[in-house]
């Protein structure tokens, strides 16, 4: 496993990264086994959230004993300076560590949450405080827009990027990474298995394997996916001719319903929140019921409230049916809860 720089950050990141959504669903000792695991193999960074359930709690645990071999991210939700504080501390106490190697603003993607996390009493005070008291070494954000995450990027103030990467989501090569890369910023490529839709892990990593400064963070959630990612890096298997027109397969069969959470139809008057339906059917393969039913409720509540108006139609630059997709999104939601013997 290589070790590269994350852009000017001064972190030194292994050319892939442990991303720590899956590690949610897997039993706690299996949890340890797993990030050990990733650590054995060379994996020397480390990505999970506030927000990730019990995430922080399992890799802080299995990597006290090698903290200072290990770049640790996580990630505040909050876009308010208390908010950002309250989460922030937990994140200390949760990864026990003194030190927070990246502290990313999550989900930066429409102008309010930029404006709220920038402004005054925004997050960004709080992390900026935490960085002047070294506490943490670097601040980045993440995103799902290109143009709001070109705007956080002009600002100046962040170190790194992370935004969905893989090889049905090219756009950022052409809009935000080269902006990023102007300002020194690291790129850390989140969804590289597209959230879940690709099954061709090979075809993704050799994709990846394209852009050495970018550097992946899959979701890990089982001894064997591991050794099979780190396969791919030992044997670098260049892309021939066959496997570009098996990927351009894949973008033509699902480009036509792929949602990329942009944000573009939002908002839509009726208070329907559209990218977090439309993510449904690839987070029944990342998260349990329980899970589920705690992040998609209440969105898959507001598909009640469409009225088909094909707004947020209009405003997609992917022309996706979105109506329809919406209630594919609510009828998955349903039937995997009923499959789990749960109710919404
Ligand atoms: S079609 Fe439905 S989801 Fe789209 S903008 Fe109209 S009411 Fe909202
Ligand atoms: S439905 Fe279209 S505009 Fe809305 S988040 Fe998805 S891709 Fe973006």
């Amino acid at each position: 496993m290589r070790t590269i720089d994350l852009g000017q950050s001064g972190l030194k990141v292994s050319e892939v990264g442990c991303g720590g959504i899956p590690i949610m669903r897997v039993a706690p000792k299996a949890a340890k086994a797993i990030i050990l695991r990733c650590f054995q193999l060379g994996i020397r960074f480390f990505d999970t959230a506030h927000v990730y359930g019990d995430s922080e709690e399992k890799i802080g645990s299995a990597l006290e004993p090698v903290r200072d071999e290990v770049v640790l991210a996580t990630k505040v939700w909050a876009k308010d300076a208390a908010g950002a504080a309250k989460e922030l501390a937990m994140s200390f106490e949760r990864l026990r560590t003194e030190r927070i190697d990246l502290i990313q603003c999550h989900n930066v993607t429409n102008q309010p949450d930029l404006d709220r996390v920038m402004g005054r009493g925004g997050a960004y005070e709080v992390l900026a405080q935490a960085r002047a008291e070294g506490k943490v070494k670097a601040i980045g954000f993440s995103s799902h827009n290109p143009d709001i995450a070109v705007k956080a990027i002009r600002t100046g103030k962040f170190a790194s990027l992370q935004f969905p990467f893989n090889f049905i989501e090219e756009d950022p090569q052409e809009k935000v990474f080269p902006v990023a890369r102007e300002w020194g910023m690291g790129l850390i490529a989140m969804k590289p298995l597209g959230g879940g839709l690709l099954d061709r892990a090979d075809l993704c990593f050799r994709f990846l394997q394209q852009h050495p400064d970018v550097v992946p963070i899959p979701g890990i959630q089982s001894l064997e996916e591991i050794d099979e990612i780190v396969g791919y890096y030992r044997e670098r298997r260049p892309l021939g001719q066959d496997d570009r027109e098996q990927m351009q397969r894949i973008r033509n069969d699902l480009g036509a319903r792929f949602c990329h959470r942009c944000e573009y139809c939002m908002p839509c008057e009726q208070g329907v929140q559209i990218p977090k339906v439309l993510l449904i059917k690839s987070q029944v393969r990342r998260f349990s019921p329980k899970q589920l039913v705690f992040i998609a409720k209440e969105a898959v509540a507001s598909v009640e409230q469409c009225a088909e108006c094909g707004e947020c139609v209009e405003k997609c630059p992917y022309s996706l049916p979105i109506p329809d997709m919406l209630k594919e999104n609510a009828e998955t939601f349903k039937r995997f809860l009923t499959e789990h013997g749960l109710t919404a």
